[in-house]
């Protein structure tokens, strides 16, 4: 496999197209660890016996040999660090930050 600048940001749709191509393939979101380039947001998919099928591994230089982490939908308030769940969250800073409540949130920005 060959390090393949083109195939960036298509791991969403081309993770999508493995599944449907393949039903028994499950999508994930999560993070991938790149050597090279540290922890990236992705998308890949992982066969029935667990074992990981990215069809965007040559995205990276370290060619999916790096760690991949699923994400689960929990994050941590960027305010107050508790614990909660995306849905329940109050997205921020452009998608960068989460927040468990608006007086969090504007702590955080400064209005209170
Ligand atoms: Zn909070």
């Amino acid at each position: 496999m060959n390090y393949d600048y083109s195939l960036r940001g298509k791991c969403k749709k081309m993770s999508e197209e493995a599944v449907a191509a393949d039903p028994s393939l499950r999508l994930v979101r999560g993070y991938y660890y790149c050597w090279e380039w540290g922890k990236q947001a992705h998308w890949w998919t992982v066969k029935e016996d667990g074992t990981i099928h990215d069809p965007t591994a040559a995205q990276f230089p370290s060619l999916g040999e790096g760690v991949y982490e699923e994400f689960d939908g929990w994050c941590e308030c960027s305010e107050c660090g508790l614990r909660i769940h995306e849905d329940d969250g109050i997205i921020g800073g452009n998608g960068n930050y989460i927040f468990c409540s608006g007086n969090c949130y504007g702590r955080f920005v400064g209005v209170y």
